[in-house]
């Protein structure tokens, strides 16, 4: 497989470059473009989607490719994960330009870097291309739980989404316990969730057994009917509308950039959480929130349920498991419901150094990525078990 190495002369150009260790340039069928970019690989080989999209230009894509593999490196390492992080991003038309062979070729791509990159499903790729890269390395995760041999493979592969709105779930419940001194049930309060897709759908379900009113709001007809199936009775807003509405959470479970100066603006709600990425619309919108007195939950760590999942299959299908985690489904379980543990540890720091909740969450994850920090209150089980236990150690 052919690529071009980017240097750090053409990187320094990008303000997203943050000393990646390895960003290389493929050249697929038909002249596709793709990215694939290591951020930090101290904690682990670097773990992270692979998302097909349509970019403008191709500094467009190392741009994008440069943030969300960096974004991964803060996600894996405040989830718990022996992990670091890395992204891929394929130019083009998922629906029009996509194929077989081309998802074969980013196969290839993937075993170029011997390891140091493991994919997974993101925006605009499918468990079917998954299954299509893994006919070229085995450095591929979110397969589905039959190309896994083994019956305990099984309860481990699938769709993640699930897990995520579980993460989410648990972050919502401490959230409420933070903001609302040892509050623990959900009854009487409305969230407004922000799409119901496959994940808003699930936290929603999740929301609505604690006794929460839900707000709903889609751009897709057939997504609220759905929701309205599943969810009963719930109230409909159009998609203007749920940045204003009278409730207690805001829950982003759509696309990116929904907090930006008009929406939160509109916003009558105390706390923000959900499973969007990149919530915010640019990083200074999370002082703008702490300054209004909403309490922001970080994204990408109330939402690492799914990378959680994948994490942990991709134990089970390697050899790689430095901290010996238990490879079981409880146990990975278990692991996604210690984001809540994780979203209290920041919501207690940033009260403690008087810093919002995102600087926060970014102080936590270097500190762990880069020097090494324990990531204290992650222990998704209990204190006996090790291995899932808050004595992380770097990977070098
Ligand atoms: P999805 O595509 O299944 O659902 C997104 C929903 O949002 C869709 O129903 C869509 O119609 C709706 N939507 C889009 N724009 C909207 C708008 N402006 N207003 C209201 N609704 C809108 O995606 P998903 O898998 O549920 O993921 C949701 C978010 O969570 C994404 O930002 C994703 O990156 C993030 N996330 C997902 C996972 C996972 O496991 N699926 C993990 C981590 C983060």
């Amino acid at each position: 497989m052919q690529f071009t190495q980017l240097d750090s002369d053409i990187l320094s150009n990008f303000d997203s470059f943050d000393d990646h260790e390895d960003v290389r340039r493929f050249e697929l069928t038909g002249g596709i473009i793709a990215f694939v970019a290591v951020h930090n690989t101290n904690l682990g080989p670097a773990l992270g989607g692979c998302r097909m999209t349509n970019y403008d230009s191709e500094a467009d894509a190392i741009h994008d490719v440069l943030r969300l593999s960096r974004g991964m490196t803060y996600k894996n390492a405040m989830a718990g994960l022996p992990l670091g992080g890395g992204k891929a991003v394929i130019i083009g038309n998922h629906r029009t330009d996509k194929s077989e062979e081309l998802m074969q070729e980013v196969g290839a791509a993937v075993e170029s870097f011997g390891g140091s990159y493991i994919t997974a499903e993101d925006s605009g790729t499918s468990e079917e291309d998954m299954v299509a890269i893994a006919s070229q390395t085995g450095y591929v995760v979110g397969l589905p739980p039959e190309m896994l041999s083994g019956s305990e493979y099984g309860e481990l592969g699938g769709n993640p989404s699930p897990l995520t709105a579980l993460g989410c779930y648990h972050g919502i419940k401490s959230a409420i316990q933070h903001r609302y001194e040892g509050r623990k049930s959900l009854a009487d309060m409305t969230v407004a969730i922000q799409g119901v897709g496959a994940v808003g759908l699930a936290l929603g379900t999740l929301l609505k057994q604690d006794g929460a009113k839900l707000i709903i709001a889609d751009i897709s007809e057939e997504g609220i009917e759905a929701a309205k199936k599943e969810l009963g009775d719930v109230d409909v807003v159009s998609v203007d509308e749920i940045f204003g509405v009278q409730a207690d959470i805001f829950a982003p479970c759509a696309m990116g950039g929904a907090l930006n100066d008009e929406t939160i603006e509109q916003l009558k709600v105390e706390i923000i959480a959900g499973a969007a990425n990149n919530q915010l619309w640019q990083s200074h919108h999370d002082k703008l929130l702490a300054e209004k007195g909403i309490l922001y939950v970080p994204d990408y760590v109330i939402n690492s349920g799914g990378v959680i999942c994948v994490g942990y299959e991709y134990f089970r299908k390697s050899d790689y498991n430095p901290q010996d985690f238990c490879i079981e489904r409880g146990s990975m379980v278990a692991h996604v419901e210690s984001v809540g543990k994780i979203v209290t540890k920041i919501l207690q720091e940033s009260q403690k150094r008087e810093l919002p909740t995102g600087e926060t969450a970014d102080i936590l994850a270097e500190e762990r990525f880069l020097k090494g920090a324990a990531l204290s209150d992650s222990n998704p089980e209990d204190s006996s078990n090790s291995a899932q236990s808050d004595g992380m150690t770097m990977v070098q």
